[in-house]
């Protein structure tokens, strides 16, 4: 493959006129094209008027199989289809690898990907989550969302337990209120004992623990307790940024979900949302970019994904946006060995975009060429002019 610029994620400056060589899904070398006999040059990808970059990442999603203007959850093969064309959209638009942080149709999808990866990105799965009593997580069925709940600490364990059993990538709580007639509530749910119950169980098991958390003390009880990453992670002083700056967890703020709407309820989130970012920026916090995006008429699953990572160059600079989406998103979810950056060694998880993305993020919205583990996807470079 001959690439026009190299930008390989690594936070090293772009390198010109790239020959990447690809074998058994992976990268075998990365060198000028000068250097490179066109040896294969019948069957060599002609990226030269293009910027070749790591596949994205969105490390926070639902594939809930919704189809536009359904009101009720349909029966589960009708989900499972509608989410395998979810899955498939998100990625032709570019993401290599996503986390779906609650849908007990995504180890299907999943498990299916393995052994297709042009049909979908690469899946980590919660499956259900776990949550306390308190708060309108319980949504009466049918729902598209579904909890277990959580009372103490034993209970805790053997929640984790049987979602092991079940298979699943990583374990995912509600530590504060979950959805009510005004956007989700800040009220915590799970005291610090049930949560180092949960996360003791699940890192015995070699599971992460992702944590819905919004507010100081429900965030403050999530680091506290051992959580991995925190999930919208909003409405934080500024004493919890430095806490978590001073942790090991990761937070991804879920901006999309609330800037693509117009209600005063969303907007005023949303202006939270930035404020803690620049606050937890400040602080040294690590990011991830998750769109919490479930498929619905404001998150369809495509290239609109992708405009998390813009929103949050609204306030990281661009390369930390960039990386948020890509390398640093693989380093959170421990998948960096494989993904994240173009390296030799690695899946070769491509994508290819008419600019340079530093300059103008929402380019990100139009990527024209995606390789999954060496697998071409889709390929629309002849039609552009680079
Ligand atoms: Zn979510």
């Amino acid at each position: 493959m001959l690439a026009g610029r190299l930008l390989d994620g690594t936070g090293v400056q772009p390198q010109a006129d790239v020959a990447i060589r690809i074998a058994g899904g992976r990268i075998e070398s990365i060198e000028s094209a000068d250097a490179s006999p066109p040896d294969h040059a019948s069957h060599m990808v002609d990226l030269r008027k293009w910027w070749v970059m790591p596949g994205l990442i969105d490390a926070h999603m639902h594939l809930w199989g919704l189809t536009p203007g359904e009101v009720v959850p349909a029966d589960f093969e009708s989900r499972l289809a509608s989410a395998q064309q979810q899955a498939t959209a998100l990625l032709h638009a570019g993401f290599a690898t996503v986390r779906d942080l609650g849908s007990p149709i995504t180890p299907w999808i999943r498990d299916s990907a393995r052994d297709n990866p042009p049909t979908a990105p690469r899946v980590l799965a919660a499956h259900v989550g776990l949550t306390g009593a308190r708060g309108p997580w319980l949504i009466p069925q049918p729902s598209w969302w579904e909890a277990r709940v959580v009372r103490g600490a034993a209970s805790a364990g053997e929640a984790v337990r049987r979602l092991h059993d079940e298979g699943v990538d990583v374990v995912k709580i509600g530590a504060s209120t979950g959805p009510g007639a005004e956007g989700f509530g800040d009220i915590p749910t799970l005291t610090v004992r049930e949560i180092r119950a949960v996360c003791d169980a699940a890192h015995g098991l070699g599971l992460p623990v992702a944590a819905h958390a919004i507010g100081s003390e429900a965030v403050r009880r999530c680091v506290v307790g051992g959580v991995d990453t925190i999930e919208h992670g909003y409405g934080l002083s500024n004493d919890v940024c430095e806490l978590v700056a001073a942790s090991d967890a990761w937070i991804v703020p879920t901006l999309r979900t609330r800037a693509v709407r117009a209600s005063p309820e969303a907007r005023a989130t949303a202006r939270e949302q930035m404020d803690t970012l620049r606050r937890g920026e400040a602080a040294g916090i690590r990011y991830a970019a998750g769109t919490d995006s479930v498929g619905d008429a404001f998150t369809l699953h495509g290239p609109g994904n992708a405009l998390e990572v813009e929103l949050m160059g609204r306030v990281l600079s661009p390369d930390a946006a960039l990386a948020a989406g890509t390398r640093e998103a693989a380093r959170m979810l421990g998948v960096d060995g494989e993904t994240g950056t173009l390296a030799v060694g690695k899946c070769a998880d491509l994508i290819a975009v008419p600019e340079d993305p530093r300059k103008d993020l929402s380019v990100l919205q139009r990527v024209a060429f995606v390789m999954r583990s060496g697998q071409l996807v889709r390929s629309d470079v002849s039609a552009g002019n680079g």
